[in-house]
């Protein structure tokens, strides 16, 4: 459930219509609603009242602004960061180190100092090369790292390949039969507290049935390296659970039907749950809003050429996701069209022979559930400035990331001292 509802014909968010900051702020930029991502927490929360004390640690790379941290941060969330940058902007936002968990195959050296100095909460190591680098850094600091390993737990978690995880040849995780091999290397290394499991599979998940089985892999392991003579004390379950995106196909499984399933397979391990949620908090608490440029005549269909593009929505064109287009002042007719931006590649289409509101030129529309991997993955693709994003709390909104104007894009080119 969202706050962005039709209110005397015009769509709002919560109690703003998107009229209003569209004619304010211009468009493209999407809008978040607070309300929303709260709602979210709670429910997520609630699908959890089953498991002691769990660590909710939201993953920001679904969407890294400052004013939805500084949201989840009031929240009482944590966060889930796979990259120095992201850590930063998890404290800049009040999000405390040690609710932080460090993820990601690739951190560099620079990246364990920044996480130890600021005190994290777990690093979750993906290679035994990475555990001799961070056992390294810390020693070098003097400092002792939480560690937990993530298990590749070769489980197929049925999503779109780009977004799948948890297969043996993707590139995340310790292979498991080799995982009670890392923790007995890790466990001689100085500067690390090797005492986690971590697992994560994929992502927009529609079926509980391959997390439950990577889960069930991740018990057996902690009993092993228990039986081995390790001291595990987390294991975290990652993110993954899908949103509706599309209102004509059955939805995800609920958060309460993932938290009975986690409560069931995880009862006895005996470990705090460290959990990882993205999308499912912000999916739906954001959208897209966009003007049509023009409607251009097409072969079989009209293109609603809208002022936002792929480089301002990647996910359509990457994952081939599917995003509901909505008028946000419908006047009561359909049509069947193809929704498009300006960019030069067919790849900036986001929606083909699609049944919608009918629009035309100078109409607003809304994508819907655009608030996870949407600005965050912006680009400045045929030199259109970084999207901008508002934020709206019942009457109030507010600008939180400013259009990147082009001259910052132009100064921000070097000419050599050759021409
Ligand atoms: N944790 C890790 C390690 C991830 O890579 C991701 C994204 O794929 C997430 C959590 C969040 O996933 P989601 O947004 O599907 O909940």
């Amino acid at each position: 459930m969202d706050h962005f509802e039709i209110k005397d014909g015009v769509m709002h968010a919560e109690g703003v219509p998107l009229t209003r900051i569209a004619e304010e702020a211009g468009t493209p930029i999407y809008v978040y609603s607070t309300a929303t991502i709260e709602r979210h927490v709670r429910v997520f929360r609630e699908a959890l009242a089953g498991i002691a004390d769990p660590w909710i640690a939201f993953a920001v790379k679904a969407n890294p602004n400052r004013a939805v941290l500084a949201t989840l941060a009031k929240a009482g969330l944590g966060a889930d960061v796979v990259s120095g940058g992201e850590l930063m902007r998890a404290r800049a936002a009040g999000i405390p180190a040690a609710k932080i968990v460090f993820s990601g195959v690739g951190k560099t050296a620079e990246e364990m100092a920044l996480g130890l100095k600021e005190g994290i909460g777990q690093f979750n190591l993906e290679s035994v090369e990475e555990a001799e680098m961070l056992s390294e850094v810390a020693t070098s600091l003097g400092l002792t790292a939480k560690v937990a390993f993530r298990i590749n737990p070769d489980v197929d978690a049925g999503t779109h390949s780009k977004i799948s995880t948890g297969r043996a040849d993707d590139k995340f995780g310790i292979v498991y039969d080799r995982a009670v091999a890392a923790y007995a290397r890790a466990a001689e290394l100085p500067g690390l507290d090797p005492t986690g499991v971590a697992v994560h599979i994929g992502s927009q998940l529609t079926d509980l049935t391959p997390s439950r089985a990577a889960f069930e892999r991740v018990g057996v392991l902690i009993a092993e390296l228990r039986a081995a003579g390790h001291t595990i004390t987390t294991a975290d379950l990652g993110g993954g659970l899908g949103v509706p995106y599309n209102p004509a196909v059955p939805a995800p499984p609920s958060p309460a039907d993932y938290g009975a399933m986690v409560a069931d397979v995880t009862a006895g391990w005996d470990v705090r749950l460290i959990f990882e949620p993205g999308r499912v908090i912000v999916g739906n608490a954001g959208v897209m809003l966009t003007r049509v440029i023009r409607v251009k005549e097409g072969k079989t269909y009209p293109f609603v050429v809208v002022d936002a593009g792929m480089n301002d929505l990647l996910r359509p064109s990457l994952y081939d996701a599917w995003h509901n287009i909505r008028a946000v002042e419908p006047n009561g007719d359909t049509f069947i069209a193809n929704i498009v931006g300006p960019i030069c590649e067919t790849g900036d289409t986001f929606a083909r022979s699609r049944e919608m509101d009918k629009v035309e030129a100078g109409d607003l529309v809304a994508f819907m559930t655009a608030g996870a991997y949407g600005a965050t993955m912006a680009n400045t693709y045929n030199s259109r400035g970084l999207v901008p994003e508002a934020i709206v709390s019942g009457e109030e909104w507010a600008v939180v990331r400013d259009r990147q104007p082009i001259e910052a894009l132009i100064e921000a080119d070097k000419l050599p001292p050759w021409l």
